[in-house]
């Protein structure tokens, strides 16, 4: 891609405006011009555009051009390249950011590599990889190396007095060992005054970061931990991936935390991945606590955009060695990376739904692999992708049997058939009698709604049979006032049955239905309870999650009410009753994937109960208890939930026996988007590999989202191969398409469908 400017006229418009090296580039100077690639945040399928600079830049090296009247950041991607345009019409760069390093060469290739696979122009997701203060058009000032202070020998003799209480801390605190400054500040603000003075006295040693201080676990690792350990460490210097299994609580945190302190230990980098959740900060809270001394670089969206940036180039230059973070870090420059972790590796928040569409497990893999490094995924119920691949040895599979504590036994799990229970607004009657009962012996209770990819499915109250879509694997949605079942794959439409076609019985009813008034029941059932409810409202602020752990720490609440959002993070130590009233909602959803995420879920939420010294009870009120997702929780028995799933997702053709893709349109009438669709999808038919099958275009669960209304198209292949083929061609297409007022997206690898 080039750009062709009036460059004469632009020339003499040009305002400096930042005073860093600007150069003057002259644009009719075409002696000595070298060419280069520079990526840039449009949305052009290339990425690249070309500039001219009279010397060789470094690739990596920041640059700032301009763009459409507009001055902005770029980075090189190719230097002394032959443009095929005009030279004369190559504009020169505006700016070269010299004193910072270039972004390294593995970084650029994750890039390359992540737009190529998701089909993303480069130039957007190297923005989309960036923090904030690398994406605009100023230098960034760079992060000082840490330095460390400690005391010497006279200084140790030197102590200030006792009564001076904060000089005193500051050298009581040096007493024990070498302190960033970062460290002493909070210890004592004057501590840069006082270490200036200390520092003249000779009391003082300052000395560049060498290897970290690592402090002891507080565990001794039992046998099953210490064979993961060492099989992870057998493997630092190559790449190797690793899958760790182990129930929650069965100690995978202290196995990560004992390699990673190997790691640390000789000095090399880890990448810490973590899931985006409510409790995000308190799991970072025990990493950091863990390795409180080890230089650290914090990556999430929560993190403020400077101290961002600053991070970001610490875990570049080698400062930060710990570099811990969602799913964004996984596009962290690194200097020297030894390990990367990937903890609850099954969330859905590794994917990121917008914009560059990526999986940072699947990156994070591709990265370890690159690095030589070991990586190591971890949770309690795998992915099926991972535990597919640890099955067929392209993972090693670490497993760990029982919980680390002896003392935390896993609850008892009952599964309620309530298909012929009265309901009062989603209770059963045994629901509600285990609630009270353990109000009365002053247990705490979690009552557990399932909201995710809810959708109403219809389903027969007297054999319980379901409707899938007779031409694809999905289950149809019942759209109650059009009286249609549709599938929301393939467009698969048909009229609701009056009766069942197996057994004839005329009562054909929507499933998990009626949990609307839950808090209202429970409060007119258990008048004495202090019943809490968290759900998005209750907790729009992250201060608000601090408050609601306060008061379940400190015994103010009964009865918890709540969806997905409760379901994962700490101990709740008085917890010992989880009743989960509506499993059911997503089950017969359009989404393959459904199952996969109610077992985890309900595995989470069972694990919530009775982590403390006392047992825990769960209770899982469901119309399909035939279901296999609920006999394996109630075995909770991943492997065997696992083994059937694949099993059938083998005989669909599905992920990971399958590979998948989303085109998606969206417009301000569906229907625009589906005849878009539609008309590409003919276009392109006769051109695609014959493996590759376009399914739909079919309207989106949920059509309407910010007033725009949304359809989408499936290409499922058996290769990887024939996939990106096709979607190649559909980039092509889609690149070239006049569409009035349609945006597209492709999702490669999708989770949502
Ligand atoms: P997971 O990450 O699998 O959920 P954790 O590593 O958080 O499990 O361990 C669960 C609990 O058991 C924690 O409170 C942890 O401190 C404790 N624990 C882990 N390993 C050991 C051990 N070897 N000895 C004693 N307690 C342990
Ligand atoms: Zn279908």
């Amino acid at each position: 891609m080039v750009v062709y400017g009036k460059a004469g006229r632009l020339e003499g418009r040009l305002k400096p405006c930042f005073c860093f090296r600007r150069l003057a580039g002259n644009v009719g100077y075409n002696g000595c011009m070298i060419y280069h690639h520079i990526a840039l945040n449009v949305p052009l399928a290339g990425g690249l555009l070309t500039y001219a600079h009279p010397e060789a830049l470094s690739a990596g090296t920041r640059v700032a051009v301009r763009f459409v009247n507009k001055t902005v950041a770029g980075i090189v991607w190719q230097s002394g390249i032959t443009p095929d345009i005009d030279p004369a019409k190559i504009l020169p760069l505006q700016a070269v950011f010299a004193e910072e390093p270039p972004l390294p060469e593995a970084w650029r290739r994750l890039l390359a590599f992540a737009a190529r696979y998701y089909h993303y122009p480069l130039g957007q997701a190297v923005a989309a990889a960036l923090p904030q203060g690398l994406r605009e058009a100023r230098p960034v000032a760079l992060p000082e190396p840490p330095l460390f202070y400690s005391l010497t020998e006279a200084g140790r003799l030197n102590a200030p007095p006792e009564r001076h209480r904060k000089q005193y801390a500051l050298w009581q605190a040096m007493c024990g060992g070498r302190l960033e400054m970062a460290a002493l500040k909070k210890i004592n603000p004057q501590a840069p005054k006082l270490i200036g003075q200390w520092q003249a006295q000779a009391w003082i040693n300052a000395d560049a970061a060498a290897l970290p201080v690592l402090r002891p676990s507080e565990h001794i690792l039992n046998e099953q931990q210490q064979a993961a350990s060492a099989h992870i460490q057998a493997a630092f210097g190559r790449f190797q991936p690793f899958l760790l299994y182990g129930i929650t609580g069965s100690g995978k945190t202290e196995v990560y935390f004992d390699a990673v302190a190997k790691v640390l230990a000789e000095g090399r980098q880890v990448l810490f991945l973590l899931p985006e959740i409510n409790l995000t900060p308190q799991l970072l809270k025990r990493v950091q606590a863990r390795f409180a001394d080890v230089p650290t670089a914090v990556l999430h969206s929560q993190t403020a955009a400077g101290a961002r940036t600053q991070d970001y180039l610490r875990a570049m230059l080698g400062q930060a060695k710990l570099i811990i973070g969602t799913r964004l870090a996984v596009f962290t420059p690194l200097a020297d990376v030894g390990l990367i972790v990937v903890d609850e590796e099954h969330d859905g928040s590794f994917k990121q739904e917008n914009e560059l569409r990526y999986q940072a497990r699947d990156l994070a893999v591709w990265r370890a692999q690159q690095a030589a490094c070991p990586i190591v995924l971890g949770s309690a119920t795998p992915s099926l992708e991972s535990w597919h691949k640890a099955q067929s040895g392209a993972y090693t599979l670490l497993e760990l049997g029982a919980r680390a504590r002896a003392a935390a036994a896993l609850p008892q799990v009952d599964v309620l058939d309530v298909r012929r229970l009265p309901l009062d607004n989603g209770f059963s009657a045994p629901a509600l009698k285990l609630l009270q009962d353990n109000f009365k012996q002053g247990g705490m209770s979690l009552v557990y709604l399932n909201r995710r990819g809810f959708s109403p499915a219809l389903f027969c109250s007297d054999c319980g049979r379901t409707f899938g879509c007779p031409r694809c694997s999905a289950k149809m949605v019942l759209h109650r006032r059009a009286r249609q079942l549709r599938c929301h794959h393939c467009d698969y439409r048909q009229a609701v049955p009056y009766k069942c076609p197996d057994c004839g019985n005329q009562d054909l009813t929507a499933v998990g239905q009626g949990t609307q008034r839950v808090e209202e029941t429970l409060r007119t059932m258990l008048p004495g309870a202090r019943i809490e409810r968290v759900d998005r409202d209750s907790t729009a602020h992250k201060n608000d999650w601090a408050a609601l752990y306060q008061r379940i720490g400190a015994d103010e609440i009964d009865i918890l009410v709540g969806t997905q959002m409760l379901a994962k993070g700490h101990d709740f130590a008085r917890l010992n009753l989880v009743v989960v009233l509506n499993a059911d909602g997503s089950l017969y959803s359009a989404d393959f994937r459904a199952p996969e995420r109610l077992f985890a879920e309900l595995m989470q939420v069972s694990g919530r109960a009775g982590r403390a010294d006392a047992p825990g009870r769960v209770l899982i009120q469901t119309q399909l208890p035939e279901h296999g997702v609920f006999a394996a929780i109630k075995a909770q028995d991943y492997r065997c939930f696992a083994d059937a799933e694949l099993a059938e997702r083998r005989l669909f053709g599905l992920p990971p026996f399958g590979f998948q893709a989303a085109i998606r349109a969206d417009a301000l009438d569906i229907r625009a988007a589906l005849q878009f669709l539609q008309e590409m999808k003919e276009g392109l038919a006769a051109q695609l590999p014959e493996s590759v099958a376009q399914m739909g275009p079919a309207p989106m669960l949920m059509v309407r989202l910010a007033e725009r209304e949304r359809a989408q198209l499936f290409l499922e292949a058996p290769s990887r191969k024939d996939l990106h083929h096709a979607l190649a061609l559909w980039g092509q297409a889609l690149a070239q398409a006049r569409a009035h007022k349609i945006r597209w997206s492709v999702d490669v690898d999708p989770q949502e469908v």
